[in-house]
């Protein structure tokens, strides 16, 4: 089974869709990414814990650099 998640930060948990969590240089931008990140990979060990052979992440948020990919389950592959 291959999965695919396509994310966006907006609505990851804990960010609210302010100016301050979703744009660079926003105070709150960090954390908002490193929440994002957080529940990609919550759904990466689900997917795995349910069969799945492959899982591929797509970030979906402006110009797709908001997964930490330093903090991302290495058996996905972010693209
Ligand atoms: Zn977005």
């Amino acid at each position: 089974m291959k999965i695919f998640i396509m994310t966006d930060l907006d609505g990851a948990s804990c960010v609210a869709g302010t100016w301050d969590d979703i744009n660079p240089g926003g105070k709150e931008h960090g954390r908002a990414r490193r929440f994002l990140t957080g529940d990609v990979n919550a759904a990466i060990q689900g997917a795995f814990e349910a069969n799945a052979n492959e899982v591929v992440v797509l970030d979906g948020h402006g110009a797709a650099f908001s997964i930490l990919p330093e903090e991302l389950d290495s058996r996905a592959l972010l693209i």
